[in-house]
């Protein structure tokens, strides 16, 4: 098969096709990797978070409120008015009092402030007096001082080893209104803090708790993503934006943190003028979207290797198909016009090394036009394919033979003299003469007239193929079913 410039190069359409292949797949796997890190993003900024933070408000607001209407109970009980109003004599009926409210309320601790003697009452018994110089008891005076009925105070109880505790501060007044001390609970955060452990757990949120100032007043020191110092300075991230944070009372924020990526919410709890923050990390979330990306690539990857491959083979499918097609003559199977001359090209550059003599043979089957106004095209068309057949197999591996067109035909005889060309042209013509082609029922004879020429140096192959054509026609031109040289 003769070598020459294929029609469009194969692997230029092959890198087309996998450019345009890669740049689709690249694009679609990641806008669909943006689009769920997006909604992972969102569901949980605007519905977990929020959702989380709102819950464990709700359960804070329902044991405040529990509480506040024990405290509020307790300074309006008609038993401890007249106590304090009659003496504080029985201190042991009072304690008895105390225990009972705490046992049966659940409540952390509870007590009574005695504004005539400055006593400090617990369930235990007097635990102290109180005292407008102690920095610990300044809480009492504010509440003195209050026109509210009570408040919320986060003070350390230094009845139980200052364990973080809120305390309901309810004022005390006799009938007629006179001050007469402050009646309470304190309460810890056991039940918020179950609820907080318990979304840490099962949903990866760190919940804790930030005061005014920005102080971290209550985490659940279990877990270690959330924040363990009582300022937040360790996460400069979320320290930057607190000032904003807190002003802001209540949204949602985000923040970078050891080379990850916080979501945070924060819920203002107005009772204890305290923040709620609940926070996710994102990338534990977007584990299975980057698993998804991962496994997309991947496949994007076989898939592209599988279609490149196949495209590449059926381009050079195409292409040898297509290349046949142009170089071959479809009705005979021989070589065509423009393929000779690509052979002749190459010939010829060899022919400048080596110049080894070939010769051309033009061949021009006679009165051909009888055969098919005889027995008609079909025929014909079969006969020249016979003709071609039996030319193919007189001839040398090294020789080539060319639909020259219609019913003529070219052969090129490498390494070869005119005396032994008209030879074999010779006996071409005569092998032809004597078979008889047999087409369907019939059998059909003819002859052949060639015209020899061989190559002389210098000369083109036009010109040669010019000279053997001047045979021919001296063939043809004295009687036909011979062989001429020029
Ligand atoms: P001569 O060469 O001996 O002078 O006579 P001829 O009848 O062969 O002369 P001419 O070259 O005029 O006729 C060739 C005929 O071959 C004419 C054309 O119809 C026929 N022909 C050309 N190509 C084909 C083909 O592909 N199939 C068939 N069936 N006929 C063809
Ligand atoms: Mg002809
Ligand atoms: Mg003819």
């Amino acid at each position: 098969m003769p070598q020459h410039p294929p029609f469009y190069k194969s692997h230029r359409l092959v890198v087309f096709v996998g450019t345009l292949l890669f740049v689709g797949f690249l694009a679609i796997t990641f806008s669909s990797y943006w689009v769920s890190r997006q909604a992972v993003r969102s569901a949980i900024v605007d519905q977990e978070l929020p959702l989380a933070a709102s819950n464990i408000y709700a359960e804070i607001q329902k044991d405040f409120v529990r509480h506040v209407q024990l405290a509020s109970t307790m300074a309006n009980n008609t038993f401890l008015r007249d106590w304090m109003l009659h003496g504080e004599r029985d201190v042991a009926a009072l304690t008895k009092y105390l225990r009972e409210v705490k046992g049966r309320y659940g409540a952390f601790t509870s007590f009574v402030v005695s504004e005539r003697t400055a006593n400090y009452y617990t369930g235990e018994g007097i635990l102290k007096k109180i005292s407008p110089q102690e920095p610990r008891d300044r809480w009492y005076y504010r509440v003195r001082g209050m026109q509210v009925p009570y408040e919320i105070s986060d003070d350390p109880d230094m009845a139980h080893k200052d364990a973080m505790t809120i305390f309901i501060n309810y004022r005390m007044h006799d009938p007629q209104g006179h001050y007469l001390g402050v009646a309470g609970v304190g309460i810890t955060f056991d039940a918020v803090h179950r609820i907080v452990a318990d979304y840490q757990k099962r949903y990866q949120r760190t919940v804790y708790f930030v005061d005014a100032q920005g102080r971290m007043v209550l985490a659940d020191a279990n877990n270690r993503n959330a924040p363990q110092q009582t300022n937040l300075s360790d996460r400069p991230g979320l320290a930057r934006q607190l000032s904003t944070i807190l002003a802001g009372k209540s949204g949602s924020y985000d923040y970078h943190y050891a080379n990850r990526h916080y979501l945070l919410n924060v819920h203002y709890i107005p009772e204890l003028q305290w923040y709620l923050f609940v926070e996710k990390d994102e990338s534990e979330a977007l584990s299975s979207v980057h698993r998804a990306l991962y496994v997309n690539l991947l496949i994007c990857s076989v898939v592209m290797v599988v279609v490149l491959s196949l495209a590449h083979l059926i381009v050079k499918h195409y292409q040898r198909n297509m290349e046949l097609l142009a170089t071959t003559d479809e009705l005979t199977g021989l070589l065509n016009r423009r393929a000779f001359f690509l052979v002749m090209e190459r010939h010829m550059v060899n022919y400048q090394r080596d110049a080894k003599p070939f010769c051309l043979l033009l061949i021009d089957i006679d009165h051909f036009k009888t055969i098919n106004d005889r027995y008609g095209h079909d025929v014909g068309d079969q006969v020249l394919r016979l003709v071609a057949e039996l030319l193919r197999n007189s001839l040398r591996r090294s020789d080539i033979a060319v639909r020259w067109g219609g019913e003529e035909f070219l052969v090129f005889l490498q390494g070869c003299e005119i005396a032994d060309a008209m030879q074999m042209a010779d006996a071409l013509r005569l092998a032809v003469e004597q078979a008889s082609l047999k087409v369907g029922d019939l059998n059909i004879q003819l002859t052949l007239s060639v015209g020899v020429s061989g190559y002389a140096d210098d000369e083109s192959t036009d010109a040669c193929i010019q000279r053997a054509d001047m045979a021919l026609y001296e063939a043809k031109k004295t009687g036909r079913n011979r062989v001429c040289s020029a």
